[in-house]
């Protein structure tokens, strides 16, 4: 069964060396990026295994993977599509080389367990940003820690942010979108 072999055949020494770094929606933060490997096969296939195991923000069968990942006392966005895998924020190369390494012990932990998992192809998705922005204030004023209302209303399309991360939200605005993302 390919699924269950695809990581244990992998050697992320050897991949490490393919990371790249991608300037993230924080990289006016300076040090902020998303890191990006190719691998030789398309994983969509996996997906539908791995989704049962993770925390999913983002889900479309045998396309697209979105999860959260703790490492430490830091969580990390995960994406899976095609042949790639992408994660972050990291800082700079030296710590996309750490977490790769653990998030791919952690996959390749998750895949000897394809064998008696049901397989999940039920979507999960978040209203899109700009839905989400239109209960935000547009006021542009970072105290959520964001640059913009609008890049918090990406954060929380992607699941990386809830609306209580806004401080000036009308009861009514965070009841509705309390409800949107239910
Ligand atoms: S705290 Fe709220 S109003 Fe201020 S930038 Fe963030 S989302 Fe916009």
């Amino acid at each position: 069964m390919k699924e269950k072999n695809f990581f244990l055949s992998l050697n992320k020494e050897a991949l490490s060396e393919r990371i790249k770094l991608e300037p993230a929606y924080c990289h006016i933060a300076k040090g902020c990026y998303l890191a990006e490997i190719s691998f030789s096969d398309n994983l969509s296939s996996l997906l539908p295994y791995l989704k049962p195991q993770v925390k999913a923000l983002y889900y479309e069968p045998e396309n697209l993977l979105i999860f959260k990942w703790k490492r430490g006392d830091k969580f990390y966005k995960v994406s899976l599509k095609g042949e790639t895998l992408k994660f972050g924020t990291v800082s700079d190369r030296e710590e996309a080389r750490e977490v790769f390494f653990e998030l791919f012990d952690y996959l390749k932990e998750l895949s000897l367990k394809f064998e008696i998992i049901e397989p999940d192809y039920k979507p999960v998705k978040r209203p899109q940003a700009l839905i989400i922005y239109k209960y935000l204030p547009k006021t542009n004023c970072k105290e959520c820690g964001e640059m913009t209302c609008l890049a918090l209303a990406a954060k929380i399309s992607m699941g990386e942010a809830e609306p209580e991360n806004c401080p000036h939200l009308t009861e009514e605005s965070l009841n509705e979108l309390r409800s949107l993302l239910e």
